[in-house]
């Protein structure tokens, strides 16, 4: 399990994708310098949760420019015959069918069919998670999620705040509360569906997530989703949509409409995926319940959605 092995030389930051592209048609050998440095970055991608990748397909002449410019990077310079370029221009070629692939490991909870047991499984993973910097920024504890492991519903917040780094457990202090009421006026209970967040250590001083930490924990949230398989996930708030649909817009804009969602990062073959739907944070609706009506226009379009009537006293 990773605890802050240092990131691979020329990591870089993880795209949104969080997956790794390979080029196809994939060149017939690589360096055993190259054959190392691949195997190096997906045992990183690995132990920070991430464990599927896939090949793009990209035109003959972008392989060929990419080859080019390994090419004229291993050419060595002039008088200098100790130079490490030399070397890598002289190393044998390896022929990729005994390489590096063999290092890509199979997620803990791949092919497991009981999603309690999954969603266990992938808690092991994550372990007392020191992955990202908020480990080190006051949390008292991992608030992985809770709630059903076959919901059809999901609620995804932003990440953890005061109470419910306290308790274990997302949203139970006031915007808890609030989204407990939002649950209940849609005709269901807080056990049947699931709440997770984002980020899974709070924030300190309740601030968003930073870009490195979302992309280093939601890993993690994506294998939750696909591990419960729900109809629908719901983003409570811009932080959520914006990670979730890797796009930055007004909540205006992308509020009111279905989105076709899979877990960036995760196959899951036996899964279509889902619809994903934005609403409001209950914290902002606390701050502005003027908005209250249109969050319920949002939930109204989940529960059509799910084929859900409310119950009388809410409709
Ligand atoms: Fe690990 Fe996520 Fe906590 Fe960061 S926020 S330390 S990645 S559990």
């Amino acid at each position: 399990m990773w605890r802050g092995r240092p990131r691979p030389r020329n990591a870089g930051t993880i795209q949104h994708s969080r997956r790794l592209l390979f080029l196809s048609p994939m060149p017939r050998s690589l360096t055993p310098e190259l054959r190392r440095a691949v195997s190096e970055r997906l045992r990183f991608y690995n132990e920070l949760g991430i464990y599927d990748f896939y090949r793009r397909d990209v035109p003959g002449a972008e392989i060929a420019a990419v080859a080019d410019r390994q090419d004229r990077d291993n050419q060595p310079e002039s008088g200098d015959e100790m130079s490490p370029r030399k070397s890598a221009a002289v190393a044998k070629p390896v022929a990729v069918e005994e390489s590096v692939f063999q290092v890509i490991v199979q997620r803990p909870e791949q092919g497991v069919g009981d999603p309690a047991k999954a969603l266990k499984m992938i808690r092991e993973d994550l372990g007392d998670c020191t992955r990202c910097a908020l480990h080190k920024q006051g949390r008292k504890q991992i608030v992985f999620g809770v709630g059903n492991p076959n919901a059809e519903l999901l609620f995804v917040g932003e990440g953890p705040g005061a109470d419910e780094d306290e308790q274990g457990e997302p949203f139970v202090g006031r915007s808890g509360q609030l989204l407990t009421n939002m649950i209940k006026a849609m005709g269901l209970t807080r056990e049947q569906v699931y709440i997770a967040n984002i980020v899974k250590c709070r924030p300190p001083a309740n601030r968003a997530p930073e870009r490195e930490e979302s992309e280093t924990c939601s890993p993690f949230l994506m294998r939750q989703i696909a591990a419960i398989k729900p109809k629908v996930v719901v983003a409570l708030g811009a932080t959520a949509a914006k990670n979730l649909l890797a796009m930055s817009a007004p909540m205006t804009a992308l509020r009111g409409r279905f989105y076709d969602f899979k877990p960036t990062g995760v196959r899951s073959p036996d899964w279509v995926g889902c619809k994903l739907a934005v609403t409001y944070h209950p914290a902002f609706l606390l701050r502005d319940p003027r908005q209250k009506g249109e969050a319920w226009k949002d939930l109204q379009m989940v529960m059509r959605e799910l084929g859900l009537k409310a119950p009388k006293a809410t409709s």
